[in-house]
C-alpha cells in the first residue's frame, strides 16, 4: 500500500530561511487562484456599498415607475461578446447598476398586480443574502438548514391544519409543486411500482380532473408525468367560476365506464384568472366517495388561511392529500419559494427515493440525513429557500400576514366598488379572494374590437409606468385582471389605477 511520506516540518524549517522556503514552494508547485477578492477590505467596501442602494431601492420603490422597457443602449449591451478576462467587481457592479436594477419586472412596486406577482419583502432580501453566504443545501445534510426547512413545513402544517406527521418540501414554487403533488397521486394509484415500469403498465389510462380555470402547470405535470394533457378532463365552471360538481361526478362515472382510471381530482384555490375557489369541502367529499386523491392548487389561495376573515372561503382544503401553494405570491417571500404538502410523507418518499452509493447515510456525519432530502421531491441540490420563510416568519408572526391577506382581499373588494361606481370601466368577474377582472365598455364596437380597445390599454398602463395589471380572456372577452399579493399597495393606489384607466380608455375610443 502506498504511503504518503510526512514531510519532516522541523528539520526543513531548520534548514532553509522563510525566504527561501517561499522560493522553493513557488518553484515546485503551480499557481493557485481562488474567488476569493485579494483585498477583503475593498470587497467588503464595495459590497456595504451594494447594500445600501438595495436598501434605498426597496424604500424608495414608489417613486420609481412600476415598469420601465430595457432602452436600446442598454439592450445592445446585452449582445457583447462573453469576457475572457475579468473587469474586477466594481466594474461588474457598476454594470449591474446601470443594466439591470433600474429594469425590473417591477413586482417590489405597490402598484404591481400583474399574474400573480408578490411583492417580495427587505427581510427576505436579507435572507436570501444570509443563506447565499452559507451557500447553504436546504434540507440534504445534517445541518441547520435541514431543520429549517422542517420548522417552516412544521408551521405551515400547522396553519393550514395538517398533521404533524405529513410530509412535504420547499420547493421553487407552485408549478413543481403542482408536479410533486400530482406524481404522488399518480404513484398512489396504481398497484404497482410506477417508478420502476412506467405509467404504459396501467390497466386503463389514468385521468384526472380539474377546472376549466385550472391553471397551466397542472397541464405540464400530466405531460412531464407521462399522462399527457389530455389526461386532464376539464370540468366547465359556473359563473362565479368554480368546478360544476355534477358535471364532474357524470364524467368520472362515464370515464369508468368507457374503461378509464380516474385517479386525482384537482381542487383550486384561488384561481389565476378570476381567483375564484372550488367547493373544496365538496370536493374532499367527493374524492373520499370515489377513492380519488385530492389535490389543491392553492399556489394563490391557500394563504387565506392565515386570516380568521377568510379562513371560510377555503374551507376543506385541509382535507387534501396533497396542497400545493406558493409563498413568493401571497406570503409575500422574495423569489423564489414554494412548497407542497403531503399527508402521506411515506408516499412523497415512494415517489421520490432516489439511492446511489454516494448518497448512502453514515450513522453520522454531515451526510446522515441524505436520503431523507432526496426522496422528497425532484431537485438534488437546493437553495436554501426555506430561510426567507422562517425569517420573516419569526419577524412578523403568522398573524400579521393573516391581516395583510385579509387587507388585501379588502381592498379587491374596494377596487371593485369604484369599478362598479365607473361609467367607463366594468367589472366582469365576482371578486371571491385578490383578484379583480376588468375591462372598459365598447359601446356599439364588435368584440374583436373592443378586445383591441382592452389590450392597447392594458399595454398603456403598464408602459406608462403607472400600474402593472395583467390580461386575460373570460368568456372569450379579452380583460384586464389585477392579482393582489402586495404589502405595500394602498386604496390611493388603486384609486390611481382607476383613474388612469378611465383617462386612457377615454383617449382611446376618441382616437
Ligand atoms: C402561479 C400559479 C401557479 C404556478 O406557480 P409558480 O410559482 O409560478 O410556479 C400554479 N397555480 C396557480 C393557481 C397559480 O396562480
Amino acid at each position: 500500500m502506498y504511503r504518503y511520506n510526512e514531510p519532516d516540518v522541523q528539520s526543513v524549517s531548520r534548514a532553509t530561511s522563510p525566504r527561501e522556503r517561499e522560493r522553493l514552494a513557488a518553484a515546485s508547485s503551480p499557481i493557485e487562484e481562488t474567488l476569493d477578492p485579494a483585498d477583503w477590505e475593498s470587497f467588503r467596501a464595495a459590497a456595504h456599498h451594494m447594500l445600501d442602494v438595495m436598501i434605498d431601492f426597496q424604500r424608495d420603490v414608489r417613486e420609481q415607475p412600476v415598469w420601465r422597457p430595457v432602452p436600446d443602449v442598454v439592450e445592445a449591451r446585452y449582445r457583447e461578446h462573453a469576457p475572457h478576462a475579468g473587469a474586477g467587481l466594481d466594474a461588474a457592479i457598476a454594470d449591474f447598476e446601470t443594466m439591470v436594477l433600474p429594469y425590473p419586472t417591477g413586482t417590489p412596486h405597490p402598484r404591481f398586480w400583474g399574474w400573480a406577482g408578490g411583492t417580495g419583502s427587505p427581510t427576505g432580501m436579507l435572507a436570501d443574502l444570509l443563506a447565499s453566504g452559507m451557500n447553504a443545501l436546504q434540507g440534504n445534510f445534517n445541518d441547520a438548514a435541514a431543520r429549517v426547512e422542517a420548522q417552516a413545513l412544521d408551521w405551515m402544517k400547522e396553519a393550514f391544519e395538517y398533521p404533524r406527521a405529513a410530509g412535504g418540501i420547499v420547493v421553487s414554487g407552485g408549478s413543481v409543486a403542482n408536479f410533486v403533488g400530482l406524481a404522488v397521486a399518480r404513484d398512489s394509484s396504481v398497484d404497482y411500482d410506477v417508478g420502476t415500469d412506467g405509467v404504459g403498465a396501467a390497466a386503463g389510462r389514468l385521468v384526472l380532473y380539474a377546472s376549466t380555470e385550472v391553471h397551466s402547470s397542472v397541464f405540464k405535470a400530466a405531460k412531464l408525468l407521462g399522462l399527457g394533457r389530455n389526461a386532464v378532463h376539464l370540468i366547465n365552471v359556473d359563473a362565479a367560476y368554480r368546478l360544476q360538481i355534477p358535471e364532474l361526478i357524470a364524467r368520472i362515472e362515464q370515464d369508468r365506464r368507457d374503461g378509464l382510471r380516474p385517479f386525482a381530482i384537482v381542487g383550486t384555490a384561488g384561481t389565476i384568472n378570476t381567483g375564484s375557489i372550488d367547493d373544496l369541502e365538496a370536493l374532499a367529499d367527493l374524492a373520499a366517495a370515489e377513492g380519488l386523491w385530492f389535490h389543491v392548487d392553492g399556489a394563490i389561495g391557500a394563504m387565506a388561511a392565515l386570516s380568521p376573515e377568510t379562513r371560510d372561503l377555503v374551507r376543506g382544503m385541509n382535507r387534501a392529500d396533497s396542497l400545493a401553494f406558493d409563498f413568493h405570491k401571497w406570503m409575500y417571500v422574495n423569489y423564489e419559494a414554494g412548497c407542497v404538502i403531503i399527508r402521506d410523507a411515506d408516499a412523497l418518499r415512494r415517489t421520490f427515493a432516489a439511492g446511489g452509493d454516494y448518497i448512502t447515510p453514515l450513522p453520522r456525519g454531515p451526510g446522515s440525513l441524505l436520503d431523507a432530502a432526496v426522496g422528497r421531491g425532484p431537485q438534488q441540490s437546493s437553495a436554501f429557500k426555506a430561510l426567507k420563510v422562517w425569517l420573516t416568519l419569526k419577524e412578523h408572526g403568522f398573524d400579521k400576514f393573516g391581516r395583510l391577506v385579509a387587507q388585501n382581499v379588502a381592498q379587491a373588494r374596494y377596487l371593485a366598488a369604484r369599478l362598479d361606481a365607473s361609467t367607463v370601466l366594468e367589472r366582469v368577474a365576482p371578486v371571491a379572494l385578490n383578484v379583480v377582472a376588468f375591462r372598459a365598455r365598447v359601446p356599439g364596437a364588435s368584440g374583436a374590437a373592443a378586445d383591441e380597445v382592452n389590450r392597447e390599454l392594458l399595454m398603456r398602463l403598464q408602459e406608462s409606468g403607472t400600474a402593472v395589471p395583467s390580461g386575460t380572456v373570460l368568456n372569450g372577452q379579452f380583460v384586464l385582471r389585477t392579482c393582489i399579493c402586495n404589502h405595500r399597495t394602498r386604496r390611493a393606489d388603486l384609486d390611481a389605477l382607476v383613474e388612469a384607466a378611465e383617462t386612457e380608455a377615454r383617449a382611446l375610443m376618441s382616437d
